[in-house]
């Protein structure tokens, strides 16, 4: 995989093929408690903070890979090429750093606020809860 900049924004890319249900990384880093702009959340309380290239997965709304736990597994066919990517609104619970989506201009700002998304999405299992507990 390489880091490349593509429209101004920098983005991890694949250089070969990946098949579904393959693990491509497994998280590592300091654990923290509240959100960063580069920290991926692993469970309801624990962010870990990422280095690169793992700080540089982009959102999409349209992911190729998914965050279970400490593992990043492939949800769709990855081509040589294609940019490696998640969904910020299903693994975070509130974004540190909220933003619009490139592709579709909604903003992306975590799973707790998943009733603003025009399309209601379902937000990861461990956040039901957090979600239980504010009565959102
Ligand atoms: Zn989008």
């Amino acid at each position: 995989m390489i880091v490349k900049e593509v429209n101004g924004m920098q983005g991890l890319f694949a250089v070969q093929q990946y098949n579904v249900n393959e693990i491509l990384f497994v998280i590592e880093g300091e654990e923290i408690h509240v959100p960063t702009r580069t920290s991926i959340q692993i469970s309801s309380s624990v962010h870990i903070n990422v280095k690169a290239p793992l700080a540089f997965i982009n959102h999409s709304c349209f992911p190729n890979i998914v965050i279970d736990q400490k593992k990043i597994k492939v949800i769709k066919a990855i081509e040589p090429g294609d940019e490696i990517c998640f969904d910020y609104n299903q693994s975070e619970f509130d974004l540190a750093n909220k933003f619009e989506c490139v592709t579709c201009g909604q903003w992306i700002k975590g799973a707790k606020h998943y009733k603003d998304y025009p399309c209601l999405m379902q937000p990861n299992s461990s956040f039901h809860h957090l979600l239980e507990k504010q009565n959102i």
